[in-house]
């Protein structure tokens, strides 16, 4: 498998929760490399462009509310098979269905406030870290 980049976020209810470090050993555990992060707030209007795909959902004023509630953490992790080892690392959506030993399992609060955003494909990932970094942010 080849080396790949995947974009993550620490979401609100971590950052609140003082948990960037404790998260960040997690992934630097599973063998993820973070070759870029930033801590930023967004607006309500950001958050809602960052979750367009989800605009018809029940909940989608509720997650662009929580996202825009608290700083977060965005991130370029960097490793072999990344896209897939990090939502291993992450754990289901739900933490009521997150296995043990993942990082929502462990802190997240809710299927909303769930910690961690992770990349679901290659062309999500690639589009997610244009959305928030600038090729002189990403250093290997
Ligand atoms: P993410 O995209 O944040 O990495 P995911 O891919 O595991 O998470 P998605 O189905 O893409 O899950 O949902 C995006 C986010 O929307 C979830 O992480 C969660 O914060 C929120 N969400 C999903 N389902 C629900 C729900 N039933 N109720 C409230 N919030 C939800
Ligand atoms: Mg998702």
């Amino acid at each position: 498998m080849a080396i790949q980049r995947t974009f993550s976020i620490i979401k609100p209810d971590a950052t609140r929760r003082n948990l960037t470090g404790a998260i960040n050993a997690r992934l630097e555990a599973a063998g993820l490399r973070i070759v870029a992060q930033k801590r930023i707030f967004l607006t309500g209007e950001q958050a809602g462009v960052f979750y367009a795909v989800h605009k018809d959902r029940p909940f989608y004023e509720e997650l662009c509310a929580f996202m825009s509630s608290a700083p977060i953490v965005v991130q370029v992790l960097e490793g072999e098979d990344a896209i897939a080892k990090n939502r291993e690392v992450m754990g289901a959506t739900n933490p009521a269905d997150a296995a043990e030993g993942t990082i929502r399992k462990e802190f997240a609060l809710s299927v909303g406030e769930n910690s961690v955003h992770g990349s679901d494909g290659p062309e999500t990932a690639a589009a997610e870290i244009a959305y928030f970094f600038s090729g002189l942010e990403l250093v290997g």
